[in-house]
């Protein structure tokens, strides 16, 4: 039996921060981070974008093997976590280790949603998520003529735009009328679909798939529901994520109130359980008037930075802008705030220019900003919604109109 002051179960871009912060905020504990991933932690973004099309590509670490060492912290890798004993305070682990823990953070990411058809489990029928799962698709992408992307959200989107030019024939289906409907504009969603298919993926809104085909066993085709037949040698599924909740679910951990929800935590990040805390892609915490989830880079370092501030002393409440970023072929779409409940918007720019930002209004409230190739407009929207500066529709729209101004005179 080992103790430790904190585990860190899941060494993604939360788990990995958390340690990191703790260390920078001169926490002198033992710190064991594990992780069942078998690489160094990486950043997980490039992987549905450059790295995908470029063969010798290498992951991007998010801390050297020198910093773990350097900083002394414990890096399991290759190694999950199966079990929890709340009263005990102990985890157990795959590699036959027990270990005592005066403070656990739970940063257990999400997984792939699996496409409920006949016929999804064939082989070359796949998923993004981790860097093993990015080299199977590479080796595959080097002889794939059909490749089909099953959903339209920010990874097959990302992933479409990356391959399309390559001179494959690449078909999107998108359930909904438009992709990326949960999370941008119409505007931004129409911009995307223009570039993509101008760049030679074909896409289909208004699209379901009723069941996938092969032949010994590999994939061959994709089948819509009115019987059409799309040749594929690979189909790539991005229909959405799952949070990882079952070792805190196992545990009695409350998790979202349909089950799979995310592990609800209040405004400082913990759980029912004082001494658990959970964060990134697997925390349900407080956010308006309500609770949500968050799959970002953003969220994931952030929401570790507050741990961190908490167990070192300096307790604040979570309640950052949420901020995404996209690399989809070239354009760079950056996103603040939040698109619920938007119910007008104004653009910012010309949208046949590539160039461009799309304000978003709740009531009276300026409550997104979506930027296209402009960073530098984008910075500026993104202190005026983290500093809640007011600015009215027809300044947002207003070329003329300087928006850096607008915080600094608030
Ligand atoms: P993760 O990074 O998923 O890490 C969780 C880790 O915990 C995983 O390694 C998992 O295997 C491990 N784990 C789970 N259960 C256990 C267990 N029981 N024991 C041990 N280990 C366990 N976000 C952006 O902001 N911009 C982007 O452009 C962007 N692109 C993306 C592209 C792809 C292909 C993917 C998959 C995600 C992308 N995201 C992007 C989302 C972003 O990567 C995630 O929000 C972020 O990684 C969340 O960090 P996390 O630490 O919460 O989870």
């Amino acid at each position: 039996m080992t103790i430790s002051d904190v585990v860190i179960v899941g060494s993604g871009h939360a788990g990995v921060q958390a340690a990191a912060s703790l260390r920078e905020r001169g926490f002198e504990g033992r710190i064991l981070l594990v992780g069942d991933e078998p690489d160094l932690p990486y950043h997980r973004p490039p992987l549905s974008k450059s790295f995908i099309v470029s063969p010798d590509a290498e992951l991007d670490p998010l801390r050297s093997e020198e910093f773990f060492r350097h900083n002394d912290i414990d890096l399991w890798r290759g190694t999950r976590a199966i079990h929890l004993d709340l009263c005990a305070r102990q985890l157990e682990f795959t590699n036959g280790e027990r270990v005592r823990f005066h403070h656990l953070i739970l940063a257990l990411g999400s997984r792939n949603r699996t496409l409920p058809v006949e016929g999804s489990d064939l082989d070359g029928i796949v998923g993004l998520r981790t860097a093993q799962d990015a080299v199977r698709i590479r080796d595959r992408l080097s002889s794939a003529q059909h490749v089909v992307v099953v959903g339209g959200g920010f990874i097959g989107m990302e992933f479409a735009a990356a391959v399309a030019p390559s001179g494959r024939s690449v078909t999107l289906f998108e359930a909904a009328t438009r992709t990326l409907a949960r999370a941008v504009s119409p505007q931004t969603s129409a911009f995307l679909e223009g570039t993509h298919t101008a760049a030679g993926l074909t896409l289909e809104s208004n699209a379901s798939i009723s069941r996938i085909e092969g032949r010994r066993g590999v994939v061959t085709a994709v089948v819509k529901d009115d019987g059409t037949h799309i040749p594929a040698d690979l189909v790539l599924v991005g229909i959405g994520a799952l949070p990882n909740t079952e070792l805190a679910e196992a545990a009695g951990i409350v998790t979202g109130p349909r089950g799979a929800e995310g592990i609800v935590v209040d405004d400082h990040l913990r759980t029912k359980h004082p001494a658990i805390s959970a964060i990134g892609d697997c925390a349900r915490f407080p956010y308006n008037r309500g609770t949500r989830r968050l799959e970002s880079v953003q969220n994931a370092v952030d929401q570790a930075r507050c741990v961190a501030a908490r167990i070192t002393g300096s307790p604040e409440r979570y309640h950052r802008v949420p901020w995404f970023w996209s690399h989809q072929g070239e354009v760079k779409l950056q996103i603040a705030g939040s698109i619920d409940d938007v119910h007008r918007t104004v653009v910012r720019g010309d949208t046949s220019t590539g160039r461009f930002s799309i304000f978003g209004y709740r009531g009276a409230e300026l409550a997104v900003v979506e930027s296209v190739n402009r960073p530098g407009e984008h910075l500026a929207a993104r202190r005026i919604l983290e500093t809640r500066s007011p600015v009215l529709p027809e300044q947002a729209a207003d070329p003329g109109f300087d928006l850096k101004a607008v915080h600094s005179r608030s």
